[in-house]
């Protein structure tokens, strides 16, 4: 070797050992390794990445299994066949330090010998952990950017409370990625918290919290109380390990929540609510992401109060600051709600515009703070009378308004004024140290037939009550006939309502005979009012009043007891007292209690059922078959005999009629009357008869008046007859009478 060559290796030799030294002391990983798997070399940052000593714990493995599963197919798929073919390839893997992975960006070299083949792979290798950690973190700071904007957005746009938490919550959950997001609100006291809006997975997490802040003894909302109190952000960020969550631990982890956060949310300076967010990493909420959070937190608070001064200034202008009651704004804007549902369900609405009348002159006597006084009192008390507050407004100056509605007729209206208004008004105020007496004047307007808004409404009732003022009529409804009409059906009315408390009304029997033996072989009570104004008031023209006003109920149960009654009575005489038919409307037959009632009146006294019966109009029985079956079924039970009334005149199917629980079929008076004379009515009657006969029925002709009818009627085979020519209906002592005569003619 020449003394040059020496000198040149030496320089070679030199250069070596510097770039050896640059490469061991880099803090990247510089490896190299053959084409069968073994690393040569590795430099001592490299070594440190992977958690070796030595270069032999490498090279005892193949090298590719420094990497996880899917960086080393990565690598070995694309990386090495991409630097062989183009000399290196660059990218990002990662590798495994005992057990984790860590994000490192890679080189690999492929380095050729002279023969153009592949002699060794070299590799640079870079761990960008902390890189990675601060893109995630960047990543997870713009989620809670975006939350905090679209917040601020809702919060300018809306204008309810709980809109403004529901788009919270949505938010959170579906820009912030939270899992899950709810908010409660405290009541009055701040005692109890409950759950109004919520967004995510939840899966009944919510469902045991109904919390009291009073009484948490077992400590399982220490996080939510200690946001009240301390009213600032608590947070935590190990959701397993956190003493203040042992009583969640289990339900959270099921549901994947591992860090939380509570948020107070102030209206003032007050909290009213907490919010609390959910996420699924451990370690979410750090310094700088709690600034944006509290800064939102900031923020909804701010929403809410916002919120809240516009309900204040809302509440000025939809309330009448005086009395508290809706003023005319929003009396029109529910009026109109109401409206179209009174169509569908084709029910009434009545308008009222009361008037408290000399207003001006108790303003000028007691002051106008006197006036305000009244008004107020005067409001309270309709406000407390059992009618509908949210259908009640104040327009000022004493124009008070009430809508009514679901009333199926116009006296309803006036009943109300009758009754409620009237009565509210009738007592004295106290104003000033003054008993004052007030009286008040009324206009009425109907939906639909008035108008068919509110504001037409309200002309026409304003339109009412100048007209009242000027006539001196209480009240008076727009519609100038109605007025005439509800007013005699009103006094009607109330009269019928005095007779009833004044046992006015009574019953007259009328028997039925036994077409075979011409024995008494029942009674029907037909019902009479004894009207001290005009005598003897038949039940046609008092009955549909008893069932418009919801009377006959009454009217309907004293009837049955009354008839139990002559029962005992004349039995108790030892008179010979057949079973006593009561007539039932189809009122009394609707309502829920009508079979309770029934077995009431017959009491314990098993024998009773057998004295008492009851006719129903076939049109009534049909109008809701099913229930009426239902009904009469346990009537009959209870041993009663039941009569379909008027039979012939409805539009029973005959399969209905084989199902309903009766004794008897009554035919109507309409077909005896003509029985002699009209081929068709012996047709219908005899028809009847035979349905009767095959049905196992008891057939009775009412309204039997001469001879003709009842021999015609024997030849038919009908059982039995009713009717002037054996008897009219008769006051109960004739009826006593003719039971005591024991009357035996043969027929
Ligand atoms: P209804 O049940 O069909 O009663 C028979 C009606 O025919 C009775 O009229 C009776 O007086 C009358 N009448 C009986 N025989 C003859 C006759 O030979 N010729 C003529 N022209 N009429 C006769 P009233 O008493 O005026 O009763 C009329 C209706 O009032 C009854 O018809 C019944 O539907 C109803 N009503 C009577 N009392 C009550 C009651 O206590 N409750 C209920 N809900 N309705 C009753
Ligand atoms: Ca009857
Ligand atoms: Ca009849």
């Amino acid at each position: 070797m020449s003394k040059l060559q020496i000198l040149e290796r030496k320089r070679i030799e030199k250069e070596q050992a510097r770039l050896v030294a640059i490469i061991e002391a880099t803090p990247d990983m510089v490896a190299s390794g053959d084409s069968d798997g073994r690393a040569t070399y590795c430099n001592p940052a490299g070594l440190r990445m992977l958690g070796f000593e030595r270069l032999q714990e490498l090279s005892a493995q193949h090298y590719l299994n420094v990497h996880p599963a899917w960086a080393e197919k990565l690598v070995r798929e694309t990386g090495i066949p991409h630097a062989v073919a183009h000399g290196s390839w660059s990218g990002e893997t990662a590798l495994l330090r005992g057990g984790r992975e860590i994000p490192v960006s890679q080189v690999i070299l492929a380095h050729k010998g002279e023969d153009g083949q592949i002699e060794y792979l070299s590799t640079v290798v870079r761990d960008i952990s902390a890189l990675k950690e601060s893109e995630r973190r960047i990543m997870r700071l713009n989620r809670v950017y975006a939350v905090l904007s679209s917040i601020n957005t809702t919060i300018v746009r809306t204008r309810s409370r709980q809109e403004l938490f529901d788009e919270t919550c949505r938010i959170a959950v579906e820009q912030g990625q939270f899992r899950f997001a709810w908010v409660g609100l405290f009541d009055a006291e701040g005692a109890h918290l409950t759950p109004v809006a919520r967004a995510g997975f939840e899966n009944g997490y919510l469902d045991r919290i109904v919390l009291s802040t009073r009484d948490d003894t077992a400590g399982c909302f220490r996080m939510l109380v200690q946001a009240l109190r301390e009213s600032k952000l608590v947070v935590c960020n190990d959701i397993e390990n956190d003493p203040r969550m042992k009583c969640w631990r289990e339900e959270a982890a099921r549901r994947g929540y591992l860090s939380m956060a509570v948020f107070p949310l102030r209206c003032g300076t007050q909290v009213v609510g907490l919010l609390s967010l959910y996420a699924a990493e451990r370690d979410f909420f750090d310094t700088v992401e709690m600034k944006l959070l509290v800064e939102i937190d900031d923020d909804i608070s701010f929403g809410l109060d916002h919120i809240e001064k516009e309900e204040r200034l809302n509440y000025l202008a939809y309330y009448d600051d005086l009395t508290g009651l809706p003023n005319r704004a929003l009396f029109y804007d529910r009026l109109n709600q109401i409206l179209p549902v009174a169509e569908r369900q084709k029910t009434l609405v009545a308008l009222l515009l009361v008037n408290l009348e000399r207003m001006r002159d108790i303003n000028e006597t007691l002051g106008r703070a006197g006036g305000d006084t009244l008004l107020k009192m005067a409001a309270r008390r309709l406000g407390e009378s059992g009618m509908n507050v949210n259908h009640l407004a104040h327009f000022g100056a004493g124009y008070f308004a009430v809508a009514l509605d679901n009333i199926q007729r116009e006296a309803d209206a006036a009943h109300t004024l009758e009754h409620d208004i009237a009565s509210c008004l009738a007592k004295p105020f106290a104003v000033g140290g003054k008993e004052l007496r007030v009286s008040a004047k009324a206009g009425i307007a109907l939906f639909p037939s008035d108008g068919a808004d509110a504001d037409t409404l309200f002309r026409n009732a304003d339109a009412a009550l100048k007209k009242a003022k000027l006539a001196g009529d209480k009240y008076l409804f727009y519609t100038p006939e109605l007025n005439a009409r509800v007013a005699e059906n009103l006094m009607l009315e109330n009269k019928l309502r005095r007779a009833l408390e004044r046992e006015q009304l009574v019953l007259h029997y009328q028997p039925k005979i036994d077409l075979r033996t011409g024995n008494i072989s029942g009674l029907e009570a037909l019902m009479r009012w004894n009207d001290p104004d005009s005598g003897l008031v038949p039940p046609m023209q008092f009955i549909p009043l008893l069932e418009e006003s919801g009377l006959i109920l009454d009217a309907g149960q004293w009837a049955l007891e009354q008839a139990a009654a002559d029962f005992r009575r004349w039995r108790a005489n030892g008179l010979p007292t057949p079973r006593i038919a009561v007539n039932v409307s189809a009122f009394q037959l609707r309502h829920k209690d009508f079979v309770g009632m029934v077995g009431r009146v017959l009491g314990d006294a098993g024998d009773m059922a057998a004295s008492l019966g009851i006719e129903i109009t076939e049109s009534m029985i049909m109008h809701d078959i099913e229930a009426s079956i239902r009904k009469l079924q346990v009537i009959r039970d209870m041993g009663l005999e039941i009569a379909v009334d008027d039979f012939g005149t409805g539009y029973s199917s005959l399969s209905y009629i084989a199902r309903l629980p009766v004794n008897t079929l009554k035919i109507d008076r309409s077909f005896i009357a003509h029985i002699t004379s009209r081929a068709t009515d012996i047709s219908i009657t005899s028809a009847i008869v035979s349905l009767g006969r095959s049905l196992g029925l008891k057939v009775i002709a009412e309204g039997v008046e001469t001879e003709g009818q009842k021999t015609l009627l024997q030849q038919l085979g009908c059982d039995e007859m009713q009717g002037y020519l054996f008897s009219k209906p008769l006051p109960s002592a004739e009826m006593e009478t003719m039971l005591r005569r024991g009357i035996n003619e043969r027929p």
